[in-house]
């Protein structure tokens, strides 16, 4: 078939390297910036505070308030921190969850985003915000919404757990294996995915034997930028369906549940997009799916949804929810065969 694609670079600056968190402070001042809020969860709140005692005085306050599903009455409180300081930009220093509160103040007042990932999750990357409000997840696209600057100092990822580092992993693997068939890929994002793929397939063995080695680290948050871009231009499909279903109406980790669904949805598409699927075949080992799984299963991560707290019954209403209103798949979405792929994910087996 010939070529027919639509490029569009994202225009946000990427800065990347050890100990590259030092230049967070240039940056607010290249933004134009003078009162920066820092963000964070409450488990990294100590980090945050650390960062805004660097910062000096362009750091006018720390909000250590961030949470999982970006809840709409968390970022008032922090938009009412905003107002009271006077700040000119957001400095998000922590995982998907605190990036996903700096975004939700971005797309309301439009401030400018700095941000220092400390997990895979690519969030970073996408102009994409899901948040919550009354317990329903909703999500929105806007330009306000991606981040201006993104520095990525693979030193702070050290002491990200091992558990954490595996499905962070898998969760941003997930991107890039959804990225290869999305309907408007293009050569930039497939590429951007295959190297996203190899940085993980080779750095996340190496953390789960050594996780403070650098270089492993500096590999996979090279892959999180990559995998997370692919998020970021492409659209998604089943995989991300399924798992949306699962952690906004089950509540189940979002990491974790990515991590479990990969090869089974992986699995399910393969039989539809079997040569751009190919080269993730060649590069675990046999089948699409069952390449996926054994690399999960080796590397330590959850392997069945039973072990997330969901319970078999829960199966049936999954599937439905799963299946009404699907995102564009390359493979016909029938709820006997997604009902199935889900028992399968339940009970932990490889995929069929
Ligand atoms: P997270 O941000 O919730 O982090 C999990 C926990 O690990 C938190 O307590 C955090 O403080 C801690 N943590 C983070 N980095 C650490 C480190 N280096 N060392 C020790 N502890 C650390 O988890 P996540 O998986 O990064 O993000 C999940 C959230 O991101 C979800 O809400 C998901 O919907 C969202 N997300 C959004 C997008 C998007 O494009 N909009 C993409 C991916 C994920």
């Amino acid at each position: 078939m010939s070529r027919d694609f639509i490029y569009s670079g994202s225009p946000a600056h990427i800065v990347f390297g050890d100990g590259k968190s030092a230049l967070a402070g240039e940056w607010i001042e290249k933004l134009g910036c003078k009162r920066a809020l820092v963000l964070s969860t409450p488990q990294q709140k100590a980090d945050a505070e650390a960062l805004a005692v660097r910062l000096g005085s362009l750091a006018a306050g720390v909000f250590a308030g961030a949470v999982m599903h970006t809840p709409v009455e968390v970022t008032e409180r922090a938009m009412q921190v905003v107002r009271e300081i006077e700040a000119d930009c957001v400095v998000s220093l922590g995982g998907g969850s605190t990036t996903g509160l700096g975004k939700a103040i971005a797309y309301r007042n439009d401030l400018p985003q700095v941000v220092i990932p400390t997990t895979y999750a690519g969030s970073e990357v996408t102009p994409i915000l899901g948040q919550t409000d009354g317990g329903r997840k909703t999500t929105v696209r806007h330009e306000r919404i991606l981040p201006e600057v993104v520095i990525y100092d693979p030193t702070l990822t050290l002491g990200l757990p091992v558990g954490m580092s595996v499905t962070s992993g898998l969760n941003a693997m997930a991107h890039a294996v959804e990225g290869l068939y999305a309907r408007d890929r293009n050569p930039i994002s497939t590429l951007m995915a295959l190297e996203g793929l190899r940085a993980f397939k080779t750095s996340l063995p190496e953390i789960v034997k050594s996780p403070r080695d650098a270089r492993a680290r500096s590999e996979a948050l090279y892959g999180a930028w990559l995998c997370g871009s692919v998020l970021g231009t492409v659209g998604m499909a089943l995989h991300h369906k399924i798992c949306h279903t699962l952690g906004g109406t089950f509540d189940t980790p979002h990491a974790e549940t990515h991590a479990i669904m990969l090869p089974h949805t992986a699995a399910y598409n393969a039989l539809a997009e079997t040569e751009l699927l190919a080269p993730v075949a060649q590069m675990f080992g046999g089948s699409v799916g069952n390449g996926l799984w054994n690399f999960a299963k080796e590397i330590g991560a959850p392997m069945a949804l039973k072990d997330l707290g969901l319970s078999e019954v829960d199966l049936d209403r999954a599937a439905d929810i799963a299946v009404e209103n699907p995102y564009w798949n390359p493979r016909p979405i029938d709820r006997a065969s997604i009902r199935k792929l889900l028992q399968d994910a339940w009970e932990g087996r490889p995929p069929a």
